[in-house]
């Protein structure tokens, strides 16, 4: 195979959903799998809902996941393009002048849906004269402009879905231009992927139908055909669609909500596949474990509470020094509590307990035995201290189990769960553990 060039073309009419993630994860992985080359293409023909800040915002989510890019261009600036690729495909008499409003169009539509045709465009416009337009024109009327498709088969062999067939015939001729003279994405896509030599369409299934159209086009205008490679959607953990629920599914509220790149990274790349979802801590691991031959054609199931499970995971995993700027506390801090956090904002809450100080629990009928234990500890406490202090006071008191040591927990971090606490009592120290156990704030 040549190198791969993909790209991930977003509108930037909103910021990342899951969604879209996972499509730019599967083009950048599969870039990256075969060092080939990936492209970020700005879809901003639409000037009316495009905006420079969500462009940036895309930038800044998949530069935030560790998603690179070797080139990017924005549609926006490449008009000429598209008009000179327009006029080539008028000449060729496969571009057409039609002039129904969208009123006629859909009476047109709801007659062949009650005489159970399919609602498939009549090409009447195939069949103005002159003058006819040139009426229409002088009314007002400015043209939208359809692509004439050849009315057979459109087959490829798609890279996850396996042989395609689409019959041309059962579909309406694609408006690649609007009546205000503006692009509907299908023309600019396919003049953009022969100019950049994209290699491999990646893309949701959503598009599938697309593609027949757009490989006529391909054909109209170059030699040049890419690969594709439809992926089936993501759907909720209830199997029902996500669209509804992307807004909350966007990176910039995951990422509020403390969750790590390489969590939605690790999840996204593997549901759907015949992969399990496991933790990576790269995207080199993804990218090596990529292959379309593991995508499965069932929608991927996006689950949060994996998304949570698999933080977690991550956090416990992760190197002191992969986060030693986001956390308080040292490198013997970290690894004590990162077995207990979830989200790496939950190092604080530890962080309030070893490091600031505080009064911890203790009931009335516990005082005398905290006494006890503030009397037993030495100066310096060591690993091995908790345990000789449970010891002591088990045959001093003839306490056991959870009487015996949750008194002491309480007192010492005001938490019924948490670190071990020979792990614990080391970092807190031996002067604060003794002020607490005598239940003073330290
Ligand atoms: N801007 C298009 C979309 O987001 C791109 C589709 C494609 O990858 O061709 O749907």
């Amino acid at each position: 195979m040549s190198t791969p060039i993909v790209r991930f073309a977003p509108s930037p009419t909103g910021r990342l959903h899951v969604g879209n993630v996972r499509t730019a994860l599967m083009n950048a992985l599969f870039a990256q799998a075969e060092q080939g080359t990936f492209i970020l293409r700005i879809d901003d023909t639409d000037l009316e809902r495009s905006t420079a800040e969500f462009e940036q915002g895309i930038k800044d989510d998949l530069s935030w996941l560790g998603v690179t890019w070797g080139r990017t261009f924005k549609q926006s600036e490449r008009f000429g393009m598209y008009d000179a690729a327009a006029a080539k495909l008028k000449a060729d008499g496969l571009l057409y002048a039609c002039y129904e409003t969208s009123d006629e169009l859909d009476r047109q539509r709801k007659l062949l849906r009650v005489a159970g045709k399919p609602p498939v465009y009549n090409r009447a416009a195939l069949e103005l004269t002159d003058e006819q337009k040139s009426a229409y024109e002088a009314e007002g009327r400015t043209p939208h402009w359809r692509f004439k498709l050849s009315g057979g088969t459109v087959t490829w062999t798609d890279m996850v879905r396996g042989d395609q067939t689409i019959d041309m015939s059962s579909l309406s001729d694609p408006v690649l231009i609007r009546g205000d003279g503006s692009y509907l994405y299908t023309l600019p896509s396919v003049v953009d992927d022969i100019e950049a030599k994209i290699t491999h369409v990646i893309r949701g299934e959503d598009h599938v139908t697309n593609s027949g159209a757009q490989i006529e086009i391909f054909r109209a205008l170059s030699d040049h055909l890419p690969q594709f490679a439809h992926t089936p959607l993501l759907v909720g953990a209830d199997g029902k669609s996500l669209s509804k629920r992307l807004g909350s599914l966007s990176m910039l509220e995951l990422r509020e909500q403390g969750i790590e790149p390489m969590s939605i990274a690790s999840l996204l790349a593997k549901i759907g596949t015949s992969d399990s979802v496991e933790i990576r801590h790269s995207l080199e691991a993804l990218a090596s474990e990529f292959s379309f031959d593991k995508i499965g054609r069932a929608p991927a199931r996006f689950d949060e509470r994996d998304l949570t499970a698999l933080n977690a995971k991550l956090l416990h995993e992760t190197h002191y020094d992969a986060v030693a700027d986001r956390v308080p506390g040292d490198a013997a801090f970290w690894n004590i509590v990162r077995a207990n956090i979830e989200k790496i904002s939950d190092v604080d809450d530890w962080a309030d307990i070893v490091l600031k100080p505080m009064a911890g629990e203790i009931a009335e009928e516990d005082k005398d035995f905290c006494h006890a234990a503030a009397d037993f500890l030495p100066d310096t406490v060591l690993p091995e201290t908790w345990s000789e202090l449970i010891g002591y006071l088990k045959t001093e008191t003839g306490r056991k189990g959870k009487g015996l040591f949750m008194p002491l927990r309480l007192a010492l971090t005001a938490q019924a769960h948490g670190p071990s606490m020979d792990d614990m009592l080391v970092l807190l120290g031996a002067e604060k553990a003794k002020a607490r156990l005598h239940g003073e704030t330290a």
